[in-house]
């Protein structure tokens, strides 16, 4: 409906605007006066009523573009069919921790080791915020200095990112700034957004450009705080770090070739997995099935570590693959080298032969959400004591810390 309705408003500007330049060629050279006058007079008519279809329009546009957005990805053929309960176990890596005393939640465990302060942040900022303390402190640093350097150093570029950006790149990610649901913060009188990930800013890095084939895949690490309004959000998670409204998370990005990113999926899911073997993390990999997927993705892995605190697992990282949902709305395309089994026919330019370009893929994924990860830490890795063991792989991002001990 809307498209026809745009369309055709699209073809009345277009003829309005063949008018006007018909007028204005005969305006052109000797004319008898009262001529020129008629035509003077033509043409304002036709500047005034044009200039009212193109702001009807714009209008339209813009509403076809919003209802566009809600259009999702296609699915990989193997992504499993319906809701969360469907999603198909990849993975299972560990065994959950045995204690032999009365596990506490990361709520007690940081209460007792003086690690937040939840209280003072309802006051100051409302519920859902916190402030780090003492060795709490050092473990985010160290987390967000680990997965940066463990990413960085298999081939990724590293990034801090702006963590505000125009709320126009937040749509092309295809992420809705506007709306009763909306997760995105925005700023009044503005068109610009808080970041919910850093996919955001990492995704418009190379937007309207042409990439050379040479140049990628371009894999990227990005570490950012993220801001989630999480309306909506319900269920029994919703206490003390789980879900909370700013969060700091260090975010893997790939733009490649087409026939690539199943590839890259691949790898992303791995490296992931890695880093969550080697702190000792239990976990479970899954295949998200469809009703889980979000609008961009194409398929979605996620890894779902054992929380005691829950006593249950609950969702540390994300890995998706967006094909060219992204990419098309971002304007971010490459030219395949002759040897691309993704090239189409080549076109004869003046120049001779030369490949049209075509959409890159964009794949996202967590590296490490730092709150989830603290609640992992704590609740996994607490002592009969109420002292807490610190992963090795941790201690030298945290000065040699071994242990957190009740003060
Ligand atoms: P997403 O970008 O939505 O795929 O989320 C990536 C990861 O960030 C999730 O797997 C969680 O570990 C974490 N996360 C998402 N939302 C929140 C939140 N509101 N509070 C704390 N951590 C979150």
């Amino acid at each position: 409906m809307r498209i026809s309705a745009a369309f055709r408003r699209w073809q009345e500007v277009e003829r309005m605007r063949g008018e006007r330049n018909i007028v204005a060629n005969k305006m052109k050279g000797r004319l008898d006066p009262s001529v020129r006058q008629a035509l003077v007079e033509e043409g304002k008519n036709l500047k005034e009523a044009l200039a009212a279809l193109e702001e009807d329009l714009v209008v339209l546009t813009d509403k076809l573009q919003l209802e566009a957005q809600c259009i999702p990805n296609i699915t990989h053929p193997d992504v499993p069919t319906g809701g969360e309960e469907n999603s198909v176990v990849r993975h299972m890596v560990g065994n959950p921790p045995e204690f032999k005393f009365t596990a506490k939640d990361h709520i007690q465990l940081g209460k007792e080791l003086d690690l937040f302060d939840f209280d003072s942040a309802a006051e100051v900022s409302g519920a859902k915020f916190y402030y780090l303390k003492n060795e709490a402190v050092l473990l985010e640093m160290a987390l967000i200095n680990w997965a940066i350097s463990e990413v960085s150093r298999r081939g990724f570029t590293p990034l801090i990112t702006p963590e505000i950006v125009r709320s126009s790149v937040v749509e092309k990610c295809g992420f809705q700034p506007r709306g009763d649901n909306t997760q995105v913060y925005s700023i009044e009188d503005s068109n610009q957004c808080l970041i919910g990930t850093a996919e955001i800013p990492v995704g418009g890095i190379h937007m309207d450009s042409i990439i050379p084939d040479s140049s990628l895949p371009l894999k990227y690490v990005a570490y950012s705080h993220c801001f989630r309004t999480e309306a909506g959000a319900a269920g029994s998670a919703t206490r003390g770090l789980y879900r909370v409204h700013q969060f700091s998370k260090v975010e893997m990005f790939v733009f490649c070739r087409p026939n690539e990113s199943n590839l890259y999926h691949e790898e992303l899911v791995k490296i992931e997995e890695d880093l969550f073997a080697s702190l000792g993390l239990h976990f479970k990999t899954l295949d998200m099935a469809t009703s889980d997927l979000g609008a961009p993705a194409y398929r979605k892995f996620d890894v779902e570590a054992w929380m005691p605190g829950l006593e249950r697992y609950g969702e540390i990282s994300s890995a998706s693959n967006c094909t060219d949902y992204q990419s098309r709305r971002l304007g971010i395309r490459y030219r395949p080298a002759p040897s691309d089994p993704s090239m189409a026919a080549p076109k004869k330019g003046k120049g001779g032969a030369s490949s049209p370009t075509q959409f890159v893929h964009t794949l996202n994924a967590t590296a490490c959400a730092v709150p989830r990860m603290i609640i992992c830490l704590l609740e996994n890795f607490q002592q009969e004591d109420g002292s807490v063991i610190i992963p090795e792989k941790l201690r030298p991002f945290m000065g040699g810390l071994s242990t957190i001990t009740p003060k």
